[in-house]
């Protein structure tokens, strides 16, 4: 049997799941719907592959998200309840790339992530020049992991929102931090030449870039992947942004992008507002075969060809 859709990138590992993680994998069953589960550092990661484990049409992703690479706040869908409806702060990870191989091994995991550059969440206060260096560290680690694994990476790429909090009186090294794609290429373009021509190859998840920039990722051998974003209706102020956006969804390769919804963020219209789940990520297949003019099957059956392609263990 083989899927309508592969959501490529859930974390419904999350705690936003702990009461009814059964309830929402049958709906994606029920839709015929396989989800990568994708962790965020050790703990999601290992509950990743719990899942794996557990259920016949889920994959694990295991890797160490940025964001965990400082003392940060998350919010209580990711982590925990202890204090309900406030985000609480969670100790910073060292990337052991002992305990990721250990998760990695598992026949159910298919790739390494999500890993890679956010300087949007960069706690104020800190050197942000520091951070990025860490970042860009932890991220070659995880590299130099896939690689040993013959694995695809699962790459988060965000850039720093500009704010007042955020300005650059503030903070040192502020130069560097203008765009997480242009660093991110210059990352995987240097592990390439570090490869002897052995390619890095993975997707971007949750693609926020341009189409030039999406056309370099694409030559280093690396596909986009798009969530419920590419549903939003822009504001005035967005449109250029999602103009750019829609770009990319119509001119990617058809053999060259995935959907994912990233639940429980981001969730598709017309669900907006509400959490999101894997089963919801028909509203983003569909949105991109709107956008190129094309069925809704094809776009569907390209996707899950593109995925299991690409995550190369699903097939063993
Ligand atoms: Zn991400
Ligand atoms: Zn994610």
């Amino acid at each position: 049997m083989s899927p309508f859709l592969i959501d490529a990138h859930s974390h419904i590992n999350f705690s936003a799941y702990k009461d009814d993680a059964p309830e929402v994998i049958r709906r994606a069953e029920d839709g015929a719907v396989w989800m990568f589960v994708v962790g965020s550092q050790i703990d999601t990661s290992r509950r990743a592959v719990e899942y794996a484990e557990q259920y016949e049409h889920i994959w694990a992703v295991v890797g160490l998200h940025p964001i965990h690479l400082v003392d940060t706040f998350v919010d209580k869908h990711e982590v925990g309840e202890e204090q309900e409806g406030v985000a609480f702060r969670t100790r910073r990870e060292v990337f052991d790339a002992d305990a990721y191989r250990i998760l990695a091994a598992h026949p159910k995991t298919v790739g390494i992530g999500e890993c890679g550059m956010d300087f949007y969440h960069i706690p104020e206060g800190m050197n942000v020049a520091t951070v990025q260096r860490e970042q860009e560290d932890a991220f070659r680690a995880q590299i130099a992991l896939a690689r040993e694994l013959g694995l695809p990476l699962v790459v988060h790429v965000r850039d720093g929102a500009p704010t007042p909090s955020h300005s650059p009186s503030q903070r040192e090294g502020e130069d560097k931090s203008g765009d997480a794609h242009e660093e991110t290429i210059r990352i995987l373009g240097g592990a390439y030449d570090a490869w002897d021509g052995v390619r890095p190859r993975g997707l971007i998840h949750c693609y926020s870039g341009t189409w030039n920039q999406a056309e370099r990722y694409l030559a280093m051998g690396f596909n986009i992947s798009f969530t419920g974003v590419i549903t939003f209706t822009p504001t005035k102020k967005q449109r250029p942004i999602q103009e750019e956006l829609w770009r990319v969804v119509r001119n990617v390769p058809l053999d060259r992008f995935h959907v994912e919804t990233d639940c429980p963020y981001l969730t598709p219209e017309p669900h907006r507002g509400g959490r999101n789940e894997p089963a919801y990520v028909r509203h983003v297949a569909e949105k991109v075969a709107e956008l190129r003019a094309c069925p809704l099957q094809d776009i569907a059956r390209a996707s899950v060809e593109n995925t299991m392609r690409m995550f190369w263990k699903m097939q063993s």
